[in-house]
């Protein structure tokens, strides 16, 4: 029992593409997971490598010892194949740092030293600043900015859209993806509590290891626009992307964590064999 791939993606993949999973251990893996590791490691398989394994773990009230080892053990049980040494990438936070001093010499990051509910709020309201820090009162500001408070970081778009030519993304399923810059606000590429986030973590994380193809489920196609700027900015060689359609439960809906189903743990735990997993899962994806 194993999942079916296009044969016109199989073709794409070229001898060599870098493919990797990277789950975050902030809850066990369900169906969803499985079916987007078996996705990778077929396209792993036709470049002629093991997919590479790098457990997502910067949001350090969220990850747990416990999910990671869960990772391995559901992808032993799956025979889902990975390579190692397993990456992690809570290890490679100075790989951020530097990236954000960079960015903030070339001025296309700035530093912003209010709350999230600060900015909702306030921006809930008519405005006609360019950056979020002019949105309150200079003092405080200033307060905050001689203060030990650490900044979270956003992408300073009034800069970038000048400096930046259009860009585009080249998916494997969905073709090219091309990148409207007018509509993207100052996202936040780094949380004060982190130093990062998982849009800049990623990108540098990829890049450093390889990863030419990247293979993950259509509910990140919307992270795209603000990677490949990352790239851009940072001068990275931007990888191939190949967003799968994602498999639906009973209910229709997306495999969630907070949805209560199923992990994959727990259906070991109930006693189901591998192909007993395999064959819900490929039921499931044949509600696409
Ligand atoms: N760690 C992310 C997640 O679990 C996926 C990262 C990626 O594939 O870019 O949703």
């Amino acid at each position: 029992m194993t999942i079916t791939i296009a044969p016109e993606l199989i073709r794409q993949v070229k001898a060599g593409d870098i493919t990797r999973f990277a789950p975050s251990p902030s809850g066990f893996l369900h169906l969803g997971h499985c079916y987007s590791a078996m996705f990778t490691h077929h396209i792993a398989k036709a470049s002629g490598h093991d997919m590479l394994l790098r457990i997502d773990d910067i949001d350090s009230t969220r990850c747990k010892p416990h999910f990671v080892d869960a990772i391995f053990a559901d992808l032993d049980f799956l025979d889902i194949p990975y390579a190692r040494p397993v990456q992690y990438q809570s290890q490679h936070l100075n790989r951020s740092r530097d990236a954000i001093r960079y960015l903030h010499e070339q001025d296309m990051i700035y530093p912003c030293y209010l709350s999230r509910r600060e900015i909702n709020h306030l921006l809930s309201a008519p405005h006609d600043a360019t950056n979020t820090d002019q949105l309150i009162n200079p003092h405080e500001l200033e307060e905050r900015e001689n203060s030990d408070m650490e900044p979270a970081w956003r992408l300073r778009m009034d800069h970038i859209r000048q400096h930046l030519p259009m860009l585009t993304a080249h998916d494997l399923i969905h073709g090219q993806i091309d990148i409207d810059l007018d509509h993207i606000a100052d996202e936040v590429i780094a949380r004060r509590d982190i130093g990062s986030s998982y849009l800049l973590s990623t990108v540098l994380d990829d890049h450093y290891s390889g990863v030419t193809l990247v293979t993950r489920g259509d509910d990140l196609l919307h992270v795209v626009p603000v990677q490949r700027i990352l790239q851009e900015l940072l001068g990275l060689k931007p990888p191939r992307y190949a967003h799968h359609k994602l498999i639906l439960n009973a209910d229709g809906e997306r495999f969630a964590k907070r949805n209560n189903d199923l992990g994959i743990h727990h259906m070991r735990q109930q006693g189901m064999s591998k192909n007993d997993i395999l064959d819900i899962m490929t039921k499931c994806r044949d509600n696409l």
